[in-house]
């Protein structure tokens, strides 16, 4: 094919996202798992993925671009089906994060979006580091746009100063151990020049 052919136009582009998106959560979940809504099922996702700077129900509403009211009682109908739970901050006591019970873990098992991430990790290395490359890009524009917050990783990020020995964030004056990188991060800010 040439570029003619499989040149698309932003809202082309925009469609066949949208469609990808409604595509890969329409997979019925598997049998033993309880039924839930699409926004039970970003929520779950989301502080299974998010670090503990970022696991609490105003980050999520930032994440999942909705309000802070309706976020607060998405979680609260996952704690109360109990794949979810509160506990407090290992550093203050005052706060709590939300962390995924392990009930939650084995209903992410079932996730109906396991299909589009099979489909995803099939793709050749290049094709994924292409695609993640240009969406990437393409969220953080339309957060700008917005005034909304971007959500990253550690190693892209602009707070993180890599030390010889370890990482750490500047930005919540804390270490940050292996599995804080791989973590998504509400106090995300795109780093200025590439590592
Ligand atoms: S370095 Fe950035 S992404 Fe990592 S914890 Fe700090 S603010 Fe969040």
């Amino acid at each position: 094919m040439n570029d003619a052919i499989t040149h698309q136009e932003g809202g082309d582009l925009a469609d066949l996202i949208l469609y990808l998106a409604r595509l890969g959560q329409s997979c019925p979940s598997a049998p033993d798992a309880m039924p839930l809504t699409s926004a039970q099922w970003a929520a779950l996702r989301y502080f299974a993925r998010a670090n503990r700077f970022s696991r609490t129900p105003s980050a999520f509403s930032d994440f999942h671009a909705t309000t802070r009211g309706t976020a607060s009682q998405t979680v609260k109908s996952l704690v109360a089906l109990k794949l979810l739970e509160r506990r407090s901050h290992d550093h203050d006591g005052r706060s709590t994060v939300i962390e995924v019970t392990e009930a939650g873990r084995a209903q992410l098992r079932a996730d109906p979006m396991r299909d589009l991430r099979a489909v995803l990790d099939a793709l050749p290395v290049a094709q994924q580091r292409a695609l993640a490359a240009a969406l990437g890009q393409t969220i953080q524009d339309l957060a700008a746009r917005r005034m909304a917050p971007v959500f990253g990783t550690c190693s892209d990020c602009n707070h993180c100063e890599i030390r010889p020995l370890d990482c750490f964030c500047r930005s919540t004056q804390t270490a940050l151990c292996p599995s804080d990188m791989q973590a998504i991060c509400v106090g995300f800010q795109p780093v200025l020049t590439p590592r």
